[in-house]
């Protein structure tokens, strides 16, 4: 066979650093153990100045979604999670994209075959799936040479099976579930090459991560049971094997795995809910792996932060339990330390939806709910009435310590709208300072005449925000308006 097309393949793989890659399939949404994936990939290479990749596995056109792969790049995009090499900024390894790369694996099956760990098959399905059949006494493991010539110039169909030994063990390293010894004759002759002359994703990626140089593999532990046949076929190759992380898998509870079909959420849908990328990454980034040393119990981190402090030591073999509450604890501690700018821009659209009134300013809204929420969902409701004020029962004036009753409230705001009707200028400090010596001049405590006023500002028994900014943010018009409302619900009729 002539090696000089393998020897110029084998010249272009970059050596010497250490490179990973993020190889999603285009088959749906981004799952938090896909971010989960990214994410330790992206840190093992952010870490060691490596170079971080970025491939897209599609060589399984039945399952391809349209839309997913745009998802994935934004959603990459969006966690900052940076890629110096692939489909769409190119690099020395390309193509980044498996179906472009389908000149490639042929060959390379090609080899394998002429080094005896490979073979076409002509079995029929039909016959595989027989009764008896016997996928270790296939005829098509020991075909001669002419035998097999003969039946591809008859233009028979065919796949391209590994060859695995029939006696001894694989031994294969994982850097978190260590050493695993198995029986070849407990691995089958999986298919690399299948009829339509496309790879099956088993061999398309140790072709690919040998070529483009990959040091280490960070996956799913569903992929644990195929790694010894992974091994064979480095070895067959006589390339290098890279270090190898299995993931166990984000769960819902303690017996199901995460699912999307059963409604645990994606990346894409935990957004729309409300949470922020970055308390998002940083609770994925502990799900399946822990600090060590002096960070142990350190649980908050930027992605800066975990660059210096993320390393393969902290990673779990025990599953972990993706857990809600646990997220909107870091959610809520993340939207408390947004700058008032930075928390304005991400409430815009959720205090939007809750106040259409274009009068009202929002800058003025968003600190009175930044430090009282767990997602950003929860918004809406919070201060819809500054829209429209709510029916409300006159029960709302009854309030026990600061010793109001509807009763007292009518006199409370009775004395309060012709304060309010002379009041210039209407700010803060005007109303505030109104409201307050309203309250000294008739010798009454200032609860006596804030929660009254509150409550018929606002129609809710609590509120983001007191009597004084409600006023200043809806201003004099609609204050003094809802004011008069209360007057008239809390006059006795005759
Ligand atoms: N395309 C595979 C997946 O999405 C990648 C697995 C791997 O990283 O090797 O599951």
């Amino acid at each position: 066979m002539d090696m000089t097309w393998f020897d110029e393949m084998e010249a272009k793989i970059p050596r010497g650093t250490v490179r990973t890659r993020f190889a999603p399939s285009p088959t749906g949404y981004m799952h938090v153990g896909n971010l989960r994936t990214a994410l330790y990939t992206w840190l093992i290479a952010r870490k060691n100045k490596g170079a971080f990749l970025f491939r897209l596995e599609d060589t399984d056109q039945t399952r391809q979604v349209e839309g997913a792969t745009e998802l994935i790049y934004r959603t990459m995009k969006e966690c900052g999670l940076t890629h110096d090499e692939g489909p769409d900024v190119g690099g020395p390894v390309g193509p980044y994209i498996q179906t472009e790369r389908r000149g490639f694996y042929g060959k390379y099956a090609q080899l394998l075959v002429e080094r005896g760990h490979a073979y076409p098959c002509f079995c029929e399905k039909t016959e595989e799936e027989g009764e008896g059949f016997q996928r270790s006494e296939d005829p098509c493991r020991s075909l001669s040479p002419q035998a097999v010539r003969e039946k591809l110039d008859a233009g028979a169909p065919y796949v391209i099976r590994q060859k695995i030994p029939q006696e001894g063990s694989t031994t294969f390293t994982d850097a978190s579930f260590g050493e695993i010894t198995v029986e070849n004759n407990t691995l089958d002759d999986q298919v690399l090459m299948k009829r339509d002359g496309l790879p099956t994703y088993n061999f398309a990626n140790v072709v690919d991560d040998h070529l483009m140089g990959i040091t280490h593999v960070v996956r799913g532990s569903e992929y644990l049971a195929s790694a010894p046949k992974y091994n064979l076929l480095y070895e067959g190759f006589g390339w290098e094997i890279p270090t190898y992380i299995h993931c166990s898998p984000v769960m819902r509870d303690a017996q199901n795995k995460m699912s999307k079909r059963h409604g645990d959420p994606s990346y894409e849908d935990l957004r729309r809910e409300g949470y922020l990328t970055d308390a998002i990454l940083n609770y994925v980034a502990l799900l399946g792996w822990s600090p060590r040393g002096e960070l142990a119990e350190q649980e908050f981190f930027t992605l800066e932060e975990l660059v210096d402090a993320f390393d393969l030591t902290g990673i779990s073999k025990s599953p972990a339990i993706f857990d809600l509450e646990k997220l909107k604890y870091f959610n809520s501690t993340y939207i408390k330390n947004l700058s008032p700018e930075a928390f304005l821009a991400a409430a815009e659209p959720y205090l939007r939806q809750g106040i259409r009134n274009p009068s009202i300013d929002l800058s003025l809204v968003a600190p009175l709910v930044q430090t009282r929420l767990d997602t950003l969902t929860e918004i809406p409701p919070m201060v819809d009435f500054f829209d429209t004020l709510p029916e409300y029962s006159n029960e709302l004036y009854s309030h026990k310590k600061m010793k109001t009753t509807p009763e007292n409230s009518l006199e409370a705001l009775t004395l309060t709208l012709p304060v309010l009707e002379a009041l210039e200028p209407w700010t803060f400090e005007s109303i505030h300072d109104a409201l307050i010596k309203l309250a000294e001049d008739n010798g009454l405590k200032n609860g006596r005449i804030m929660w009254p006023v509150r409550v018929a500002v606002s129609g809710k028994p609590t509120t983001p925000g007191g009597a004084v900014e409600l006023c200043h943010i809806l201003g004099k018009e609609e204050t003094l308006r809802r004011i008069r409302q209360g007057l008239q619900q809390l006059t006795p009729t005759p």
